[in-house]
């Protein structure tokens, strides 16, 4: 099979990854996303449940990543663009996460704007295209 990439060890990550599935410690009631075998909060939980995240969020800190020197889902946009904002994100239930926001305002970014996950094909490797979440202002 050579370096044929595995369709299905690929689709097997996609729940998490793509649909925003996060998982709730069954010991302290919050939410880790991505999934950890332990929980990030309490330490100890190690139980979890699946819960489905909104996708909703507000703007917590963000930065303005310039061209050169992304890592490599953002390469294709870097190149276009030149320079893009990427914006850490604080969920309705809780978790933080990173991710590029589509739409930057032009008269800038601030902390607290309202924002929503969108899917996006993200890159494409070995003939296979990735897709994943980025956010824009609602
Ligand atoms: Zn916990």
């Amino acid at each position: 099979m050579g370096a044929h990439i595995s369709i299905p060890m690929y689709q097997r990550a996609v729940p998490q990854r793509y649909r925003l599935i996060g998982q709730r410690c069954l010991k302290c009631g919050r939410v880790n996303f991505p999934p950890k075998a332990v929980c990030k909060y309490c330490l100890t939980g190690s139980e979890f449940e699946n819960v489905q995240l909104s996708g909703r969020g507000t703007i917590y800190s963000y930065t303005i990543i310039a061209g050169g020197g992304a890592p490599p889902e953002f390469a294709e946009d870097a190149r276009c663009k030149g320079s893009y904002p990427v914006v850490l994100v604080e969920l309705e239930e809780g978790p933080r996460i990173i991710a590029q926001l589509v739409n930057p305002p032009g008269e800038g970014i601030s902390i607290g704007m309202p924002v929503e996950a969108v899917f996006r094909r993200i890159y494409e490797e070995e003939g296979v295209i990735r897709y994943g979440f980025k956010f824009r202002l609602v």
